[in-house]
């Protein structure tokens, strides 16, 4: 029977405690199981899952950009606050080590419980402004892996399509040469919302993904052209501050020249790439560099056997993938997986890093 009127505050109480009662225990039930969660001790879950020595699992991190604030179009995106909340979690949970260390360790036998190491793709300039005071605030070391041919003033081909389309002052636009129409079928593509542009972003981006990398950069800057918009010229890291990065204690990887998808190239183009990111980064850093990350980095589609093969002949120590898992002594050194932190809270992110740590998972070609 509803009740009406003016009633006090236990009154109310007691009416929706009768009348709600399944609703009220649920958020009961929930609020209960949240905060119960909030206070899981990750550490002993990672101890067991990931000891020290012969058994020991070597967690790598994957980072790609870490924005000064949230950004619209990703609202996945790693920002500074999430970067330095997931790095106190991660130092007070794992024994972080530069990336070299913890290989050698890993083949030695000699890590510690709950190793880990920290890696960046690209060479973002936000890895340098951002990350690096971040880094170095909590005492941490990372690895970036750097495509060189995008120092001083490059642009990778997928930035130049997120640009022209977040710079655009148009409200839509007509990409129907590039065979490219919305999914409600009309000519032109709507930009009049954050959503709006994501999509069209990500239809952009699938449809060149996979076209050889020549005429990508060129589709790309057809495409790019259409939306009429100033392109940034200072995405990724100048020499200046990959060789600052490194005088900060950073390691530095090589990620091939161009950053192509290395299953797609001839063998002589694909030696090529890597030595040419290999020799441009000895040059700048006048050190050799022993670290090597696939471009995109999965199995088979991104890089295959004969990728493998190169970076073993050409020098290299060890070499990461984009594979999910974590390494152990079994792991092929020039295919190590790793693991990309999707959750912004602690207790997501604690269980899933041990969610990957649980069974083995094999890189495969
Ligand atoms: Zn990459």
């Amino acid at each position: 029977m509803p009740r009406t009127g003016k009633i006090n505050c236990s009154v109310s109480f007691v009416v929706s405690w009768e009348t709600q009662p399944l609703r009220y225990y649920g958020a009961y039930v929930r609020n209960f199981i949240v905060s119960q969660l909030a206070m899981m001790p990750i550490k002993p879950i990672l101890s067991i899952l990931s000891p020290q020595a012969e058994r020991a699992r070597l967690s790598i991190l994957i980072f790609h950009r870490v924005l000064s604030q949230p950004d619209p179009l990703f609202p996945g995106g790693v920002d500074v606050r999430q970067f330095d909340e997931m790095l106190q979690w991660v130092k007070r949970w794992c024994n972080v080590l530069p990336l070299d260390e913890a290989t050698a360790r890993l083949k030695a036998g000699t890590l510690p419980a709950r190793a880990a190491a920290i890696t960046f793709d690209d060479g973002y300039a936000d890895n340098h402004d951002n990350a690096l005071p971040i880094l170095q605030r909590h005492g941490l070391s990372a690895t970036f892996f750097i495509a060189t041919g995008y120092l001083d003033g490059g642009r990778m081909f997928n930035d130049t399509v997120v640009e022209a389309v977040r710079n655009t002052t148009a409200e839509q636009v007509d990409l129907q040469e590039f065979d490219l129409r919305p999914p409600s079928g009309a000519s032109h593509w709507p930009l009049g919302s954050a959503a709006a542009r994501a999509e069209v972003i990500g239809a952009i981006l699938a449809s060149i993904k996979y076209v050889e990398p020549a005429q990508r950069l060129g589709l790309a800057d057809a495409i790019a052209a259409r939306f009429g918009a100033e392109l940034p010229t200072d995405l990724m890291m100048s020499s200046a501050q990959v060789r600052s990065m490194r005088r900060a204690g950073m390691q530095i990887g090589a990620h091939t020249h161009t950053h192509p998808i290395l299953a797609r190239l001839d063998k002589q183009s694909v030696r090529d790439e890597i030595l040419l990111g290999k020799n441009r980064l000895e040059a700048l850093l006048d050190e050799p560099v022993t670290m090597f990350a696939y471009p995109n980095g999965r199995p088979s589609k991104d890089y295959v056997a004969e990728s493998v093969e190169a970076v073993r002949e050409l020098g290299f120590s060890a070499a990461v993938t984009t594979a999910v898992g974590a390494a152990d002594q079994a792991s092929d050194p020039y295919q190590l997986p790793r693991f990309t932190p999707w959750d912004r809270r602690r207790t997501g992110f604690g269980l899933r890093l041990a969610a990957n740590l649980v069974g083995k998972r094999p890189v495969r070609l």
